[in-house]
């Protein structure tokens, strides 16, 4: 059997809650340094898909490789140590310490102590949140904190990352930021599975887009690709 070496992999994830079926059978594999965009209408699987990726959820069916390696059925700790990391819809900081006491807090969890300070700094630069390092994050704009929050996963130096809406809602300033950072972290040899329902973000930054639809994968293809689909336009047109 030939195991494959790319970034994520899954294989016929499945997840029931109770009767509904929130992801019915996903396949999927990522490239290095690709950047794929999950869209789809509202419950139509995407976050749970998700949890089940990060080990936040048990799934019913199906197996997930990250860099090869199984974790299938793996605590979330411990998926997160073989090199995934992800953000939330509603990001999840420590409000009460500092901007840059919450990226120091991430190396902390990823052990690496001796380049933190310095990767602190260059986080902060990137995305544009230097002005605001001593804030407490409760007292960062929304779009500041969704900002933070991708710093935190970046100081992980994470091999896959998984962002939940990273732009939904935010000022366009900090859409852009946010865009040059993914391009940014992606280039440094990250790659990306994004929630979006941006489709300008989507167009501007994924390589290959897959919609979901009650569970399933319905389509997948370019932006161009996806656009033309029927069944897309049928799914949003449903919405
Ligand atoms: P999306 O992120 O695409 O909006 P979700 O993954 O949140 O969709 O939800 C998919 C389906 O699963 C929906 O029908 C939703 O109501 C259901 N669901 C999600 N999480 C739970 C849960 N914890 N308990 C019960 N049902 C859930
Ligand atoms: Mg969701």
């Amino acid at each position: 059997q030939t195991i494959s070496r790319s970034p994520l992999v899954l294989e016929g994830l499945v997840k029931n809650f109770g009767g509904v079926t929130a992801v019915a059978g996903v396949d999927l594999e990522v490239a290095s340094r690709e950047v794929v965009g999950v869209i789809g209408p509202n419950g139509s699987g995407k976050s749970t898909l998700f949890n089940l990726i990060a080990g936040m959820l048990p799934m019913d069916e199906g197996r997930v490789w990250l860099d090869g390696k199984e974790v299938t059925g793996q605590p979330a700790w411990r998926i997160a140590r073989a090199g995934l990391a992800r953000t939330f819809q509603i990001p999840s900081l420590f409000d009460n310490i500092s901007v840059h006491d919450n990226l120091m807090a991430a190396a902390v969890e990823s052990g690496d102590w001796k380049r933190a300070p310095h990767r602190a700094k260059e986080t902060m630069e990137m995305l544009e949140i230097s002005h605001v390092a001593d804030n407490l994050a409760s007292e960062l704009s929304g779009g500041q904190q969704k900002l933070l929050e991708f710093g935190r996963v970046c100081m992980r130096d994470p091999s896959v990352i998984l962002l939940d809406e990273a732009t939904a809602g935010v000022h366009p300033n900090i859409r852009r930021i946010m865009l040059e950072a993914i391009r940014r972290v992606r280039d440094s040899g990250a790659t990306f599975l994004v929630i979006e329902h941006d489709m300008e973000m989507v167009r501007e930054i994924c390589d290959r887009i897959v919609v979901m639809d009650a569970g399933q994968v319905v389509a997948e293809g370019s932006f161009d690709e996806i656009a033309d689909n029927i069944e897309v336009q049928k799914a949003y047109l449903g919405r």
